[in-house]
């Protein structure tokens, strides 16, 4: 997952999307581009941040992958 920013850039460290992305790329699964030095985490983290998801990766990436680690309680 890659991070999509605010008006302000990278450079304001308030993420305003979570994007699912895959391996280096900085193309989202929605097709969004994301700026290169944006943070990136590793998918797992996908259920930390609901309000700030971007619905179309989610409904793509929960299609391929549906159990997430932290949903098999
Ligand atoms: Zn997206």
């Amino acid at each position: 997952m890659r991070a999509e920013y605010g008006p302000a850039g990278v450079a304001s460290g308030e993420v305003r999307t979570w994007h699912i992305v895959r391996g280096d790329t900085t193309v989202a699964m929605c097709g969004r581009e994301l700026d290169p030095g944006a943070e990136t985490r590793d998918a797992s983290h996908w259920t930390e941040h609901p309000d700030l998801h971007c619905h179309s990766c989610g409904a793509l990436f929960l299609r391929e992958a549906p159990y997430l680690p932290s949903e098999h309680e």
